[in-house]
Parts: structure tokens; sequence; C-alpha cells
């Protein structure tokens, strides 16, 4: 999964081929209209830098752990009117901690504001899962509502399962 400009650049570069396009949908610049790719097909292997494939922005934090708080269990839905969702550092960023899948989990505010610079031990707060990094597919998936292009591929290339698990992320 990638974002529509990035396709056209791999289709345009001759690095990708447009397998299934939005019917009646052109994207245009000022020389060309080609099809709005919805399914492509890599010609040949694309490198991904590892530090992009590891990198840890909020939104795949949040849909790694359902948009949940790891501390209080409250989803984001529940939260009070000035709370959000954020992302707490276990081992806190001020004593040494890093910002990798293993250290960082969601907690509302309140729930980062209380924990503040302490270890989970030392103020008794355990995330509801151990945090480990997630299958970047997964992630893309999550926070990307499928088209139904899109969906017959999955259910093609990975199963009715798999098309069920990433619909109900
Ligand atoms: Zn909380």
């Amino acid at each position: 999964m990638v974002p529509v400009r990035r396709a056209l650049r791999l289709v345009i570069d001759g690095k990708a081929e447009i397998v299934e396009a939005d019917a009646g949908r052109l994207v245009r610049s000022q020389a060309v209209a080609v099809p709005r790719p919805a399914v492509i097909r890599l010609v040949r292997f694309v490198h991904v830098p590892r530090r992009f494939r590891r990198q840890v922005t909020n939104t795949f934090l949040f849909a790694r752990d359902g948009y949940r708080c790891q501390f209080c269990r409250r989803p984001a839905g529940s939260l009070r009117h000035r709370e959000c969702l954020t992302r707490d550092h276990l081992t806190p960023l001020s004593r040494g901690g890093t910002n990798e899948w293993t250290n960082v989990v969601t907690a509302c505010s309140t729930c980062n504001t209380r924990k503040g610079n302490r270890l989970p031990e030392e103020c008794g707060m355990q995330p509801m899962h151990v945090p480990a990094e997630p299958h970047f597919v997964h992630l893309a998936w999550a926070v990307r509502r499928l088209t139904p292009v899109q969906a017959r591929y999955i259910r093609l290339f990975y199963g009715a399962d798999t098309l069920a698990t990433l619909r109900g992320l």
C-alpha cells in the first residue's frame, strides 16, 4: 500500500505497471492524464530503506495499539474533551529510552502525565500488551480504508481470513 503519488511515480519510472485502475478517475498533470491506479504490480524489486520501515509515527503507533490507551484501556472514543491519545515511552527519553517500537505505547494524555518520568515498575503502570514491532504491511492496511478492488486482491493473494482480520483492525 502506497500513496497514489508514489504509485504514479513508480509507474512513470517504469518500476511498476497498473493492474487495476479506478474507473472514470483520471490523474491529470499538465501534459498527460493517466488512470488513477488502484492496484499496481512491481516490475522489479523496489528497495524500501530499513529506517523508513522501522519509523514509528503516531498514526502507526495508535493503529498498532487499536487506538486504545495501553494503561487505562480506554479507546479513543471514550476520552474526555481535553484528553487525547499520545505516545508514551516506557523507558523515558530522559532516562535513555528510545523511539523503537519496543519502547513506545499508546497512552491517553492523562495516563501519560501520571506516569511522568517513571519506569512502569516504579509506578505500577504496565501496558496491556508488551510492545513489539508490527508487520509494516498490516499497519499500512490498518490506517487506510480498502477499496472493493483492493479487497478483491487481498482476498485473492492472502485469503478471506486475512481480509476479515484487516477489516476488523
Ligand atoms: Zn489512559
